[in-house]
């Protein structure tokens, strides 16, 4: 026998959960074709596995990289990708897809985008519809395989434009018909973005009724959810109801957990100081992740209800996203220029920061001032620090607070906040800890997420084009092995595998991808053990892993020998298959 690729000796981790075993693999025009002793086979590419880990490719879930996949030098943006190991990608996250461009809405859905994209896409983008996204990935070659949702708020804003208010049932109509044509092109099912503007407009009902179409084409509905805080019980009650009433699976985005309690949230936030300082300079060990133990009892009560849920985790104390999501609604009403032509004014500035430190967080959020997740009173100034912007001159601000850019240069926080989205044009990508960056009594606050049977890690990548990436786009999945399979032992190394590759092709309904196993597609990680780490951290992020050795695509390797092959784009566009 002939064939591509053979993988000798390899210890097989299958993606299952089944224990290890020692195998040769063959690989053939793509697929898995033979497992077992396979010494007489011959192959052009020969790759010595002994001792070394060999599983199949690891699947992100969460991602936004159908931002970057269709600019140019795609191969070179995602390359961080392949160097820790993944080889499927999901993106159309949050509510934000990059598919969806209708004509008539084309700026304004350009310009929503471009708050997480951070670069001009108006060059890059010649397509209006998914078939016609997914014909051009074909015709220019993708890295690696990519599937995507459909984005609640490019469908709503291609239905209405920007607007403070529900739907009326027109505009409704009209975003139903564009979700079913989206479905009926490919995407794997439909992202909402509670949190942000204009996502967070909708109600229950309204999602709900696209739920009913996501039933019909056996697809998938994601929630970045309304609030991650006091009220997160609530917004997975929502969520739920929508998987409940459609009967179709719930996946909740990036799950964490912000302590907040009305009235008291000076009281909670230096109760999280306080923690921090205790757990790591006196070393005790406060179990901080039993605060997320009552929130997955309910997730687990929701799914012995029969709702398919399921969940996932960035591996990092540090979330980020654009600074707008943390001022309220009302200021990001109509377009873009007309919020920043707003936030120059000094008495629309003042009732701004009155409504953030004065507003509590509520629910339901409806109009006015109210919103359901108001971040910066839960945790002050110091909860927000500068990711990425675009002008030179304000690069020295990334990494820092906005109290420590008002000090530079002598403003209130406020002030160097709203000043910094002006000379942005809004594009401003910030990170969000209530503690110092890194801080391990945080992420320990996750570690419960993390070990749930039915909870996957993401990397939630956003590649701009400048700024400080946060590390986990080089470095989520090695760290998420390393650290629970090997530091900590708290998991097998065959329950991590499943964790990024079984279990995530299963929650998306990825045909033949995150198992090893005869006859399906030979997308492969191979990863050496003992060497797997990472030194990335906030402040160094763009540091590969150490360990990752070889990665094939579709029976092509794109990693040899830790050598990156950005020629070749063996990547596939996944579609919905029924
Ligand atoms: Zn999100």
């Amino acid at each position: 026998m002939n064939c591509d690729i053979i993988i000798r000796n390899g210890t097989v981790i299958d993606g299952t959960g089944k224990k290890r075993f020692v195998t040769d693999i063959a690989i053939k025009d793509g697929k898995i074709i033979e497992t077992g002793n396979l010494e007489g086979v011959s192959a052009q590419n020969i790759i010595d596995a002994k001792n070394k880990i060999v599983c199949p490719g690891f699947i992100d879930i969460h991602s936004h990289v159908d931002f970057s996949v269709a600019g140019p030098n795609h191969a070179d943006k995602l390359k961080p990708l392949i160097m820790q190991g993944v080889t499927t990608v999901i993106g159309g996250n949050c509510g934000y897809s990059s598919c969806l461009i209708p004509e008539h809405n084309s700026n304004m859905t350009l310009t929503y985008l471009e708050n997480l994209s951070g670069e001009s896409l108006k060059k890059t983008v010649t397509w209006n519809t998914p078939a016609q996204f997914f014909n051009k990935l074909e015709d220019q070659g993708l890295l690696l395989n990519l599937g995507t949702l459909a984005g609640h708020g490019s469908l709503r804003i291609a239905a209405s434009g920007l607007v403070t208010r529900l739907l009326n049932p027109e505009e409704q109509k009209l975003m139903e018909g564009y979700l079913e044509k989206a479905m009926e092109m490919g995407c794997l099912g439909l992202s909402t973005g509670l949190q942000y503007f204009p996502g967070l407009q909708s109600d229950t009902a309204e999602l709900t009724k696209l739920g009913a179409i996501i039933k019909r084409y056996g697809g998938i509905f994601t929630s970045h959810m309304r609030s991650y805080s006091h009220t997160i019980d609530r917004s997975i009650d929502e969520v739920s109801e929508v998987g409940r009433r459609c009967g179709i699976p719930v996946q909740i985005s990036h799950l964490y957990w912000q302590p907040y309690s009305k009235g008291f949230g000076w009281i909670t936030r230096n109760a999280v100081k306080l923690g921090s300082y205790a757990y790591n300079k006196l070393k005790i060990p406060i179990p901080v992740e039993k605060g997320l133990e009552g929130i997955i009892a309910l997730i687990d009560k929701v799914s012995r209800n029969g709702v398919d849920i399921a969940f996932d985790l960035v591996p990092t104390s540090q979330g980020f996203t654009e600074l707008f999501a943390f001022l309220p609604p009302y200021v990001s009403e109509g377009s873009k220029a007309d919020a920043l032509t707003r936030l120059a004014y000094k008495d629309f500035r003042k009732r701004v920061l009155y409504d953030i430190f004065n507003v509590e967080p509520d629910w339901p959020h409806s109009s006015g001032a109210t919103w359901s997740f108001n971040y910066l009173k839960m945790t002050g100034w110091e909860g927000l620090r500068v990711m990425a912007v675009m002008n030179p001159d304000n690069t020295w601000m990334e990494g820092l607070t906005f109290v420590e850019i008002g000090k530079m240069l002598s403003k209130k926080p406020f002030d160097a906040l709203c000043d910094l989205l002006i000379e942005e044009k809004g594009q401003v990508m910030v990170f969000h800890t209530p503690l110092k960056p890194d801080d391990p009594f945080a992420f320990r606050s996750m570690w419960s997420g993390f070990m749930h049977p039915n909870s996957v890690p993401a990397t939630d990548t956003i590649l701009r084009p400048i700024g400080r990436p946060s590390h986990v786009f080089y470095d989520c999945f090695p760290r998420f092995i390393s650290f629970f399979a090997k530091e900590k032992k708290m998991m097998s190394l065959e329950e991590a595998v499943r964790k990024i590759t079984a279990l995530p092709a299963q929650i998306m309904r990825l045909k033949d991808r995150g198992m090893l196993k005869k006859g399906a597609y030979a997308d492969k990680t191979i990863f050496d053990f003992d060497r797997l780490g990472t030194k990335a951290d906030f402040y160094q992020p763009c540091v590969f892993p150490d360990g990752i050795e070889h990665v094939i695509i579709n029976g092509q390797s794109v990693l040899h020998s830790g050598e990156f092959k950005k020629d070749v784009l063996a990547g596939a566009v996944i579609r919905r298959s029924n």
